[in-house]
């Protein structure tokens, strides 16, 4: 039976608890903004759910430089480097060498665990597993956002902004009216297969693979769990693999004279994942701003999913606080444009970066010779090489 209903006036309402509500909840709460965060899954839900795995240098030095944890730095693992495989041929992209920047692999949930803790740490107000999350009064100055709680209650926040960080499915975008609402969206012909597997690591950093069969992304999650994907079909049905099906065409795809092979172990985790990009412009209405996945996606080749929800809160958050403790509201009016630039770039590494390595169906035989040509002005010189590095390891603020 709903109850009574609750009303709380915040500075920030924020939709999502996902790694973009909660850091930007964590940042607010720092500079003395007060802010209330609603999340329809539970903290353990989110907490089991296995996504991105690439951390940008930008990204760690938020979490260990916010005070968030330094867990990122003791228990994930830098990567100075990748490896392109082109046909069964390894080549190394150093990323230290070529551009002076590392990755981190330390997986999403991991990232989302640390925040939360700090949340609770600090007081903040997250509140897990409401249901029924409405949004209004978006231009007005008090925008508002009706839940229900998970004890029943009946909840209604009153903000002076009110963020949008629900992720790709969320509400917050489908409340730009369309006449001044873009969305910019393509689909691809292919997905991923994923697999979690309890194995060692085939080797000390990710690999690349493009082959004729199509792509593989032989990645880590951990030193016993690792990460594995495999170009299918959007319609491929998980129940039509059993493992040894898996491993052959893992294997397959990898295959080269050097003799790498995989490793292989129990695969407890078996998921399908279509590929889209999406951006929606602006990224501002009224007094509700879209950040993270909520306003734009890209398909997960360029490991850019995660980084760039991060990158619009390092945009937003001082926007945020300059407009509180200053009432300067130029930030908050560049917002949209500015974390747009850095939206586009990471749009076309992850468009480019999956044309690279993936295999379109009924291709013509002329694309796999004219991407060996690609593959080779990448790899076969430190010009080539640091653009894939620096797209990679992430552009520097501007
Ligand atoms: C398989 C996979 C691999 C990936 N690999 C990488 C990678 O290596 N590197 C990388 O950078 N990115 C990667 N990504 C992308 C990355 O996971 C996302 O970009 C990231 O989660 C975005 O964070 P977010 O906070 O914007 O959105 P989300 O993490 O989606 O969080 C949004 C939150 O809002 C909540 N929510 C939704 N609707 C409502 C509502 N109505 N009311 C209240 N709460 C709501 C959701 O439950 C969710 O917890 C990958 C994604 C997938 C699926």
């Amino acid at each position: 039976m709903v109850k009574e209903r609750t009303i709380v006036e915040t500075q920030v309402g924020i939709v999502g608890a996902g790694p973009a509500g909660l850091m930007l909840s964590h940042l607010l709460y720092k500079a003395g903004i007060d802010n209330v965060v609603v999340e329809v899954r539970s903290h353990d839900e989110i907490a089991s759910t296995h996504r991105a795995g690439i951390l940008e240098a930008g990204t760690v030095r938020m979490l260990a430089e916010s005070g968030v944890d330094g867990r990122v730095l003791t228990e994930g693992h830098e990567h100075e480097g990748t490896t392109l495989r082109f046909e069964g041929v390894s080549h190394r992209i150093d990323f230290q060498k070529l551009v002076g920047e590392s990755v981190w692999l330390y997986p999403q949930n991991e990232v989302f665990v640390d925040l939360a803790a700090a949340r609770k740490r600090d007081g903040g107000d997250v509140r897990y597993e409401v249901t029924d999350t409405q949004i209004s009064d978006l231009t007005s100055e008090q925008p508002k956002i009706l839940s229900t709680t998970a004890e029943g209650e009946a909840l209604e926040i009153r903000c002076g902004i009110l963020v949008g960080a629900d992720g790709s499915k969320g509400i917050s975008k489908r409340q730009i009216p369309a006449e001044v609402r873009t969305d910019n969206f393509i689909e691809y012909p292919f997905a991923w297969f994923g697999i979690l597997c309890e194995a060692p690591a085939s080797a000390p950093e990710l690999i690349y693979a493009n082959s004729e069969h199509g792509f593989a992304l032989i990645s880590q999650r951990s030193d016993t769990v690792q990460r594995m994907y495999f170009q299918c079909d959007p319609n491929e049905n998980v129940a039509d693999w059993d493992d040894e099906r898996i491993w052959a065409e893992l294997q397959r795809r990898i295959d080269g004279p050097d003799g790498l092979q995989l490793q292989r172990g129990k695969i407890f985790d078996k998921t399908v994942l279509p590929f889209r990009s999406y951006v929606c412009e602006p990224l501002r209405y009224g007094n509700m701003f879209l950040v993270g996945d909520a306003g734009h996606t890209v398909p997960p080749t360029g490991a850019k999913g995660l980084n760039l929800a991060f990158c619009d809160v390092r945009v937003l958050a001082p926007a945020i606080i300059d407009f509180f403790d200053k009432g300067d509201d130029s930030g908050l009016a560049e917002y949209s444009a500015k974390a747009l630039e850095r939206i586009w770039k990471a749009q076309n590494f992850s468009y480019w970066a999956t044309n690279l390595m993936h295999i379109q169906p009924g291709e013509n035989p002329f694309n796999q010779k004219r991407r060996r040509g690609e593959f080779a002005s990448i790899t076969g010189s430190d010009r080539g090489s640091a653009y894939f590095a620096e797209c990679y390891t992430g552009w520097p603020d501007q």
